[in-house]
């Protein structure tokens, strides 16, 4: 294996670490405590565990967390209502609605109620058009792809001039990380599901960001000799040895990419503790931004 394993476990952590001495600095200075609000409509059980974990991470850094569930069937009004009243509260710095809502509920409508410099998710669509937008500059940017971006540059990858390839379109993955790239000056090319030829797309990229959940999707003869690779997607690979029937892997086949690529992200280890700690460096931010 010659390639660089980017550590987002430790990475994350250090976020987390700095997020927390800079919460316990404003708290001793007499500041309130940052606060995040969570809203999850309905129970799904993955989005559930989700929301836990984002509470969990408030609690260990010195923040609250004020969880707000509201019933499946909620209406869109009941939840636009619940967004404006924590929109009105000064305790609650950052507002994250967890996606997906049910169905009958419109999601762009229940986004656009956040106030902006609530939407620590960053995916009020005036945050993700500015993010879109040539001299503009969201007030946060979607947690995943933010860390994407963060451990490109904690590793020392050259993102201006860099030829890139985002495999994925998606509103929270995808596109706002293919933005945040151009945003960076590399040369972005976006690969989705009616894309041709996509192993010679990827050949030429200096930087893959793959989020498409496909398992080991990108094999090693694709990669670049030198290229770092951010690999996001999250797939259960049958695997007899584990308790639990599976494991992990993302959507580039580790084992090829490492012996090719100079850095490479595993899975799990990689992006996912980054959600998470940029979520919390956002809270922060927020915080920040409504009283200082
Ligand atoms: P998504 O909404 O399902 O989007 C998948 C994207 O991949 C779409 O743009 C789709 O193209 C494209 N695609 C699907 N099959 C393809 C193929 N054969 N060739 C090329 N493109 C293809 O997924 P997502 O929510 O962005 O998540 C992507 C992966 O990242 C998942 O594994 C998810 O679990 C993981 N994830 C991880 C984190 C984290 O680590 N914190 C956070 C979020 C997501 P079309 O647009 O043409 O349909």
């Amino acid at each position: 294996m010659t390639a660089k394993i980017i550590d987002g476990t430790a990475i994350a952590k250090e976020v987390r670490a700095e997020v927390k001495e800079k919460v316990a600095k404003r708290v001793a200075a007499g500041k309130p405590q940052p606060g995040l609000a969570t809203v999850l409509v309905g129970e799904r059980v993955d989005s559930a565990t989700y929301v836990r974990m984002k509470q969990k991470a408030c609690a260990d850094l010195g923040m609250n967390s004020f969880h707000r569930p509201m019933p499946i069937d909620a209406t869109q009004e009941e939840v636009e209502a619940l967004v404006s009243e924590l929109n009105a509260d000064p305790a609650v710095n950052g507002i994250l609605v967890q996606l997906p809502l049910p169905d009958h509920l419109d999601e762009e409508k229940v986004l656009q109620a956040i106030d902006l410099e609530k939407d620590v998710d960053g995916f009020h669509p005036i945050n993700i058009g500015r993010l879109a937008q040539k001299g503009r500059e969201p007030v946060f940017v979607p947690c995943t792809p933010y860390g994407c971006i963060y451990l490109l540059k904690k590793a020392g990858v050259e993102l201006s001039g860099a030829n890139a390839v985002v495999l994925g379109r998606s509103n929270i993955v995808g596109m706002p990380a293919a933005l945040l790239l151009v945003k960076e000056n590399a040369t972005v090319t976006v690969v989705h599901s009616r894309t041709k030829n996509i192993e010679d797309v990827v050949r030429n990229a200096d930087i893959i960001i793959a989020a498409i959940g496909m398992m080991e999707f990108v094999k090693g003869d694709w990669v670049k000799p030198g290229a770092a690779i951010i690999d996001v997607g999250i797939n259960e690979k049958p695997d007899d040895t584990k308790k639990r029937g599976y494991r992990l892997v993302g959507d580039v086949n580790y084992e090829e990419a490492a012996e090719v690529a100079d850095y490479i992200t595993p899975v799990p280890g990689g992006v996912g503790p980054m959600t998470i700690a940029m979520l919390m460096a956002n809270t922060l931010r927020a915080a920040e931004i409504q009283q200082d």
